[in-house]
């Protein structure tokens, strides 16, 4: 059977990156203070409404079906942006509420805003949200028993590598295809009922890939490469965001790693996913549609 590619969309701007308002270290303490200090308002400014209809064009020019992963605070600004989504036919999945590291500390918090995350995009979708990508790809394994309480059916977090820079957890040794996690722990094979949809990876030193950011970085041979590597393996991922075919934003400040980070933004990138979706014309698929094929198989 013909591999396929989970096609996902992490529905965060550019300002809930790590280095902006994501982390400890941000340098905006967060969103409520970068809308204050850069849009001069309490809102932010809607950027990823014309980028998201962009995406909707090119998703329908290549009949691809997305999952489209919603914070439930960008939900809560934009609730006509998921409903729209939705009634373009794609599936909505939950971003937690607030886009930032869920973690061994804070078990109640990451519950509490999973719970409410859902429970607005249901309300918006009058669907059910079956599936969980954890913001920065951050993952704690207590996180596998609050999923399959708040009834998720799978999770997309996964990048079979090592820990990098504060990124991704130790999952070296975890499976490259899709499986159904061990209720204790993200990188092994078990019977929790959760199934896990790792991304891809780089066959030297398991390095990340499947995320518009690596594909910008790293550019679009190392992208195929990973994909036609974990393609053979089974069915993959991948994931960009709205804010990556769109214009750099203007910073405050000039860091090393922010440059990095916004590498070869907007048109560069762009061209780079179109010709993502014409070499994989035909196989992508959204999370639920995996979901059931999978379980179909078994
Ligand atoms: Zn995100």
């Amino acid at each position: 059977m013909v591999s396929n590619i989970m096609m996902s969309v992490d529905m965060d701007e550019w300002y809930q990156c790590r280095w902006a308002t994501g982390s400890q270290s941000a340098y905006w303490q967060d969103t409520a203070s970068f809308f204050k200090d850069y849009y001069k308002s309490n809102k932010p400014a809607g950027e990823i409404i014309p980028l998201t209809e962009v995406i909707l064009e090119l998703f329908d020019r290549f009949d691809i079906p997305a999952t489209f992963f919603f914070t439930g605070e960008v939900a809560g600004y934009y609730p006509h942006l998921v409903k729209k989504v939705a009634a373009c036919g794609h599936e909505i999945g939950c971003h937690n509420y607030v886009h930032k590291d869920y973690n061994e500390g804070n078990p109640e918090e990451f519950r509490a805003n999973l719970h409410k995350s859902k429970a607005l995009l249901e309300d918006l979708t009058s669907s059910e949200v079956i599936g969980y990508r954890a913001p920065n790809s951050t993952v704690s394994p207590y996180m596998i028993e609050s999923l399959l309480a708040e009834g998720f059916l799978y999770d997309s977090s996964v990048t079979p590598t090592r820990s990098f820079r504060g990124k991704f957890g130790n999952f070296k040794d975890a499976p490259k295809h899709p499986y159904i996690l061990d209720i204790h722990d993200f990188a092994r094979e078990g019977n929790s009922g959760l199934w896990e949809f790792p991304w891809p990876v780089f066959p030297i030193f398991r390095l990340p890939s499947g995320s518009g950011i690596m594909s910008r970085i790293a550019g679009y041979t190392y992208t195929v490469i990973s994909m036609e590597y974990t393609l053979r393996e089974g069915d993959t991922v991948y994931y960009f965001h709205p804010y990556e075919i769109g214009p750099k934003p203007s910073l405050p400040f000039k860091k090393v790693n922010t440059k990095v980070f916004l590498r070869n933004l907007g048109e560069p990138y762009r061209k780079m996913l179109i010709k993502l979706c014409t070499r994989y014309r035909g196989r992508f698929i959204s999370g639920k549609m995996l979901y059931e094929k999978l379980t179909r198989q078994r």
